[in-house]
């Protein structure tokens, strides 16, 4: 990839194209929780300055009012591809395509993924009870606004389960790959995303492949079932 990567900084202040006026001036929207309207995948199309800002300030407007991390044009209703992140700031994203799970440089832990927790604000049980998922630590995403953005955890040395939730830079990743996914038509109980203990261990020839689970990290790496095997005596689980 030739384009270069932008840093956001957190002082940025991304949507200063927002006015309070206008942001006042819109009416939160309902979240739609239709299993069939959430199903439809939003098309890249190009969006001109006022089909940014009205949209911007929808998703915006109604975040704020949900009280989540993030939502997607494709729950309230609204034909473009667009989402909100707010984690570290709020951050619209214009026409989002993953490019990479990973980042652009090999030399970072790339491609690793980890058990998550998720709730979803169209799928309302999830507010109470967050599904597991498995997501990738890196996401590189493109976005007609803000250019090609990479989403990375602050520190991926956790010591415990806990030091993986309190990361920012993670939470911002898997929020990312929530809304894209939204604008994919997929949701977090999509048997792609959700976490499901599937292979048993007796049933597992030699060298088929198993997802081994870090049980100080919740690291996941995929690996040949004979190479598994002394991490299982170590404590590490197949999931
Ligand atoms: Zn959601």
């Amino acid at each position: 990839m030739n384009e270069e990567i932008v840093e956001i900084e957190e002082d940025q202040e991304q949507l200063q194209y927002l006015s309070a006026e206008l942001v006042d001036s819109i009416e939160p929207k309902d979240i739609i929780t239709d299993v069939n309207a959430l199903s439809e995948r939003r098309e890249i199309q190009e969006m001109n300055d006022e089909d940014i800002t009205i949209t911007s300030a929808e998703l915006f407007r109604t975040l704020v009012e949900a009280g989540g991390l993030g939502l997607a044009t494709t729950q309230i209703g609204n034909p473009y591809r667009a989402c909100i992140v707010n984690v570290k700031e709020p951050l619209v994203l214009i026409n989002p395509r993953v490019v990479k799970f990973g980042t652009v440089d090999e030399n970072e832990n790339n491609g690793k993924r980890v058990i998550y927790r998720e709730s979803c604000l169209s799928i309302p049980k999830t507010m109470k009870k967050p599904k597991k998922t498995v997501r990738f630590t890196h996401v590189t995403v493109q976005t007609d606004n803000l250019g090609v953005v990479e989403f990375k955890p602050d520190n991926t040395n956790w010591r415990s389960q806990q030091d993986m939730y309190e990361d920012e830079g993670l939470l911002e990743s898997i929020v990312v790959q929530h809304e894209i996914n939204h604008l994919d038509g997929i949701l977090i109980t999509d048997p792609k995303i959700r976490y499901n203990k599937q292979v048993t261990v007796n049933k597992t020839g030699r060298n088929e492949k198993v997802m081994v689970m870090n049980p100080e990290n919740q690291e996941i790496s995929y690996m040949k079932y004979k190479h598994a095997q002394p991490l299982l005596e170590l404590g590490y689980e197949i999931v």
